[in-house]
């Protein structure tokens, strides 16, 4: 059985000091939740949301991280520091990544690898453009986003991590793809997994959907066989929605 797993993906919103308001805020509206909540603000905002979810089930996200240990890579951050900051999590190829920041699988693979090194859990976002969707290349950019950023691990780390099918053009749109269409793609990512790494792995691997993930349309993606948690942008900024997200039916 795998544990449903929700985050929270704040991206460049609220200050440290309103981050960890909200932060306690969610610590009082998301108690006892049989899943697994991580909620990831922006890299000032770590040390006190961390702080003020120290004693809750509630775990601890980046939103990006690079790949090497420490050097001269000016407005960077390693895989140590996030730990040091109290991250059990750290998102990585994010579209907004992708698309604005010109990341690509083989970046994206440096970062799991390293990531999986500091025992960071990484949540692997892949997922295609609208274009590419209505030109029937779901799959093939999907599976090569999947086989690009999973190259060279073994079926234990692939077991291990996070992998995010966000369709782009349902990220902030307000148009999610269907429960149907979304369980098809993470079922593909599953085969997909199970080619590279075996059944086993695939089995294991968690997989969420992210893009336009709401109140009302959370029910019926966490129904899908194959769809095994949410990465939530918007809904995440408001306790009470994400706060029903988490206890989804
Ligand atoms: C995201 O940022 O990963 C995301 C899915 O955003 P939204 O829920 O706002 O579409």
């Amino acid at each position: 059985m795998r544990k449903p797993i929700i985050a929270g993906n704040w991206k460049m919103h609220k200050t440290a000091t309103a981050s960890e308001a909200f932060a306690r805020d969610l610590c009082d509206n998301i108690t006892g939740a049989a899943v697994d909540v991580v909620i990831c603000p922006n890299f000032t905002a770590l040390l006190p949301v961390g702080i003020a979810i120290k004693e809750t089930p509630i775990k601890l996200g980046a939103q990006n991280m690079h790949w090497e240990e420490q050097g001269a890579f000016t407005g960077e951050i390693s895989p140590a520091m996030l730990q040091d900051s109290g991250c059990d999590y750290v998102i990585v190829g994010h579209s907004e990544r992708r698309q604005y920041f010109a990341e690509t699988d083989e970046a994206v693979n440096k970062k799991v690898k390293a990531a999986l090194a500091h025992n960071l859990t990484p949540i692997v976002c892949v997922g295609e453009m609208l274009a590419q969707r209505e030109a029937g290349q779901t799959q093939t950019i999907v599976g090569a986003q999947v086989r690009g950023g999973l190259a060279g691990l073994s079926a234990e780390a692939v077991a291990s991590l996070v992998i995010a099918y966000e369709p782009v053009w349902a990220i902030g749109t307000g148009r999610t793809a269907s429960a149907v269409d979304a369980q098809e793609v993470c079922r593909f990512i599953r085969d997909t997994v199970a080619a590279l790494v075996g059944q086993g792995s695939a089995d294991c691997v968690r997989i969420q959907y992210g893009g336009s993930v709401k109140a009302d349309n959370i029910d019926e993606l966490m129904a899908q066989p194959d769809i095994d948690g949410a990465l939530v942008g918007g809904a995440s900024l408001d306790t009470k929605t994400f706060a029903r997200i988490v206890n989804f039916q």
